[in-house]
């Protein structure tokens, strides 16, 4: 018997998530010193985690051979005290991406349908599918969610409408006031993730709590992989009614989240100054990159995040030979637009070097 004859048949179609290419991959594959290239590809934070995210991420090794705290009770006290929440309200996730497939886990059956706009973050059509649902995507208007068209895509069948903001790839954001009306006006059998992964590079994010007073079904989703610099530790969070969080919080494993990573994200809570500090810096970078993408003739996507979309005619080309010189960048054909690439802001020597080197690159 074949083995495929086994299989889930949703695993056999699942398609597969292309990330951004690590830098180790990249030196090996073009011969090239790894301390040379320069990954702008995963919207990283350039200035990587906190002082004091690495010294607790270090003290916390001491108690590396124990198991983590499974509740992640600390980080949830740290988390209830800086939203002015109640600690049951949380659930911590390895990344917010597992909260996602959590979100899959406790309301996604074969038949169920998952309203989201068109191009977003590619995960949820991942986890749609990998639960037999069907993802009902809605294209953007001007580059944004439109609010109403994915209102008006809600069926019966719905169960989770998703809506990032800013959004990844294209960096566009909503206004708080659009948000809570959309809430307001979703039929009761929906619930309404709201994926706040790049919300610290907002000035003033939208808050959505009230709806949780009210007895909304909407779960806001946040990460330390962004603003707090870390992104390989794995560590992302969802807040919500405590019935709602206690629903994700049965589903997950006994032990998802690390120990290293729950004390890195409570010390990187603890450090407002370093996230004002970046956000500052992404500010300037990013009105630098604008300008520099501009002058050499390239549109560009309007960004409130720590990336912007440009658009560079041949993305496969030009994203090969931009590695070539040692700039790791994302493609955009997986979101139907090739001729497109995402760049993250990086430090101000590296948004030179990416502006440089593109120039170059562009005259091949
Ligand atoms: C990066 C990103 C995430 C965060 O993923 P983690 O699993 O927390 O690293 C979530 N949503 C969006 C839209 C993102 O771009």
């Amino acid at each position: 018997m074949k083995l495929e004859a086994l299989v889930n048949p949703s695993v056999l179609t699942q398609p597969v998530y292309e990330p951004g290419k690590p830098i180790e991959d990249v030196a090996r594959e073009l011969g090239l010193d790894p301390s040379t290239i320069i990954k702008l590809a995963s919207n990283e934070n350039p200035f990587g985690p906190s002082p004091l995210a690495k010294e607790a991420a270090v003290r916390a090794l001491d108690q590396g051979g124990l198991y983590p705290d499974g509740g992640c009770v600390a980080l949830r006290a740290r988390l209830a005290q800086a939203w002015g929440l109640d600690a049951r309200q949380f659930v911590i996730g390895n990344g917010s991406n597992e909260l996602i497939e959590l979100l899959g886990h406790v309301f996604l059956r074969p038949g169920d349908e998952v309203v989201m706009g068109n191009p977003s973050f590619a995960v949820y059509k991942l986890v749609t599918l990998l639960f037999g649902a069907k993802p009902v995507e809605v294209p953007l208007v001007n580059h944004a969610h439109d609010l109403a068209a994915l209102a008006a895509a809600v069926t019966p069948r719905t169960k989770l409408v998703f809506v990032p903001s800013p959004n990844n790839p294209m960096g566009t954001a909503n206004t708080e006031s659009e948000l809570l009306a959309f809430a307001l006006g979703l039929p009761e059998h929906v619930v309404f993730v709201f994926d706040e992964a790049y919300a610290e590079y907002l000035e003033t994010p939208p808050d959505l709590r009230q709806l949780m007073r009210e007895g909304r079904k909407v779960v806001c989703l946040r990460t330390f992989s962004k603003i707090y610099g870390l992104a390989s530790l794995r560590v992302g969070y969802g807040y919500a009614s405590i019935e709602m969080a206690s629903l994700l919080n049965r589903v997950r494993q006994p032990f998802n989240v690390n120990a290293i990573g729950q004390a890195a994200a409570i010390a990187a809570l603890d450090d407002g100054e370093f996230v004002v500090k970046c956000r500052r810096e992404n500010h300037v970078g990013l009105r630098r990159l604008e300008a520099g993408m501009q002058a050499l003739g390239l549109a560009t996507v309007p960004s409130m995040a720590n990336f912007l979309l440009v658009k560079v005619g041949d993305g496969a080309r030009v994203l090969s030979d931009l590695q070539k010189q040692g700039v790791i960048v994302r493609p955009m054909r997986a979101y139907g637009m090739p001729e497109w690439l995402r760049v993250t802001v990086g430090t101000e020597c590296q948004n030179e070097r990416l502006l440089g080197t593109l120039a170059k690159v562009l005259q091949f």
